[in-house]
């Protein structure tokens, strides 16, 4: 029986790995490589970090969810291309090897860096659960330690929070980062009167969501500003510290918190296969087939795939993307093994969800612009129609959070060291003597 072996779990591997065990029904072995045992709903994970979802919400079990496909938990150190296999080390660290037929790569992408002087040092990502998590608890832990600080000057840099990169990650990071602060600081006893915490949106871009429909960037900028978020466009970080960030306008802003969501990169292993890659992402045909290698596909944020709705372009890299195209590398990989027909990938922007907290949200499905409550229904009901399982428990958190105080505890569990910027596996925190791909 061929062997047909899907590296990655995120929006692109899990629908190919979904949509491959129907279609061959048991004439293929299907095995996915990932490191973790869940699909991770990337879109919620701001609001992991602002308290109104439980980490485990925006997970789905890959063994409870994909019949008939066996997880392999690992991650892909090197693909030998003419050998055919797939080297990986497991989470305890030993060493593995898979065989196969046919390869689909599908490991997304990670936190871009920029060459500024103490950023990889100061800065936190979001990019994965392990920076969803330490970043709720930081953020806590700031808010409590300002009510007892000693002096103004340590309560301000604590209650100071500075958001690099106003894309859909730190709009919404910026925006249900305040309202969770501003609860925070409700429940301080001690709190200093007329201290209010503070969050800054930088962007080097003139407007917040600068890749995104201008209306959508006018709400989005209206919400944050009448919530108190400090936006400032045209502005970048031009050293980070350990006391605080100087702007490239001049400005020093004393902060403990400098938080990294100026986009995203290939994952690594991408530029390791010696293949032809565009901005990093490996170059595929409209069929998501790897010029040269019948054998390999490619699909999601690591693919730079052609968009066909706009000639001489690549798919953005975005999760409504990445599921369809797992859709077709899974037809795809089927018609080489003689089942069925191939198919291009083609696929138009169905509009785009950005939450804002409470109920506010900016979206414009099909085109429509939405502001609002409205908005705000309509994003919730997304995500819970495009989430592959756990949609009760979702939906159970958000009424939960609209009737009931956010909890306002640290769990300790994680330190910064945990989860370095400059990773490789945002998927997974560091651990002592843990080996890791970085
Ligand atoms: C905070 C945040 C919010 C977002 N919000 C939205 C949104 O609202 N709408 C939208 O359209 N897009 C959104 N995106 C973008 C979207 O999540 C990505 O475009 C999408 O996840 C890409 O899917 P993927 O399958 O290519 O990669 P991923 O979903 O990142 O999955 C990659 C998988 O590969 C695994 N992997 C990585 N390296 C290896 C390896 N070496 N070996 C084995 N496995 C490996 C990872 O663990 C992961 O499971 C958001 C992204 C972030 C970070």
């Amino acid at each position: 029986m061929p062997r047909v072996v899907i590296v990655g779990a995120g929006f692109a591997g899990y629908q190919t790995a979904r949509h491959l065990s129907r279609s061959l029904r048991g004439r293929a072995e299907i095995v996915l490589l990932n490191p973790t045992d869940y699909f991770l709903y990337l879109p919620l994970l701001p609001q992991v970090a602002a308290g109104v979802l439980e980490p485990r919400r925006v997970t789905v079990s890959l063994p409870g969810t994909l019949r008939h496909v066996r997880l392999v938990l690992g991650q892909a150190d090197h693909v030998d291309l003419d050998g055919r296999a797939v080297h990986f080390t497991d989470p305890e660290g030993t060493e593995g090897t898979l065989t196969y037929d046919r390869l689909v790569l599908a490991v997304g992408s990670v936190s871009k860096l920029l060459p500024i002087p103490g950023v990889a040092e100061h800065a936190t990502g979001f990019r994965g659960l392990p920076e969803a998590l330490y970043l709720r608890d930081h953020v806590t832990r700031q808010i409590e330690l300002a009510s007892a600080a000693g002096n103004p000057a340590e309560c301000t840099s604590r209650c100071t929070f500075v958001v690099v990169g106003a894309g859909y990650t730190g709009t919404e990071l910026a925006a249900h980062g305040k309202m969770f602060t501003d609860a925070l600081v409700r429940k301080q006893p001690a709190w200093p009167a007329g201290v209010k915490p503070r969050w800054m949106l930088l962007d080097v871009a003139d407007r917040v969501l600068p890749g995104l429909d201008e209306k959508l960037s006018r709400t989005a900028d209206e919400v944050l500003r009448s919530r108190g978020v400090d936006v400032r466009t045209k502005t970048s970080v031009k050293e980070s510290r350990s006391d605080g960030v100087l702007l490239d306008d001049g400005e020093f802003v004393e902060t403990r918190s400098l938080i990294w969501c100026v986009g995203v990169r290939p994952d690594p292993l991408v530029s390791e296969l010696g293949l032809p890659v565009e901005r990093g992402r490996l170059v595929v045909t409209p069929q998501l087939g790897v010029p040269g290698r019948p054998d390999v596909f490619a699909c999601g944020d690591a693919a730079a795939v052609p968009d066909l709705t706009r000639p001489g372009e690549f798919t953005p890299m975005t999760a409504q993307h990445a599921a369809r195209q797992g859709k077709v590398a899974a037809r795809n990989v089927a018609a080489s093994l003689g089942y069925g027909e191939a198919a291009a990938y083609k696929h138009n922007d169905l509009g785009f969800a950005v939450d804002l907290g409470g109920v506010k949200a900016a979206a414009n499905p099909m085109g429509v612009k939405l502001s609002g409550p409205v908005a705000g229904a309509v994003t919730r009901g997304y995500h819970l129609a495009a989430m592959p399982g756990n949609r009760v428990r979702v939906a159970a958190d958000w009424i939960l959070d609209a009737a009931l105080p956010r909890q306002a505890v640290q769990l300790g569990l994680l330190r910064s060291w945990q989860v370095p910027l400059d990773t490789a596996s945002p998927e997974l925190a560091r651990i002592p003597g843990r080996p890791g791909k970085e």
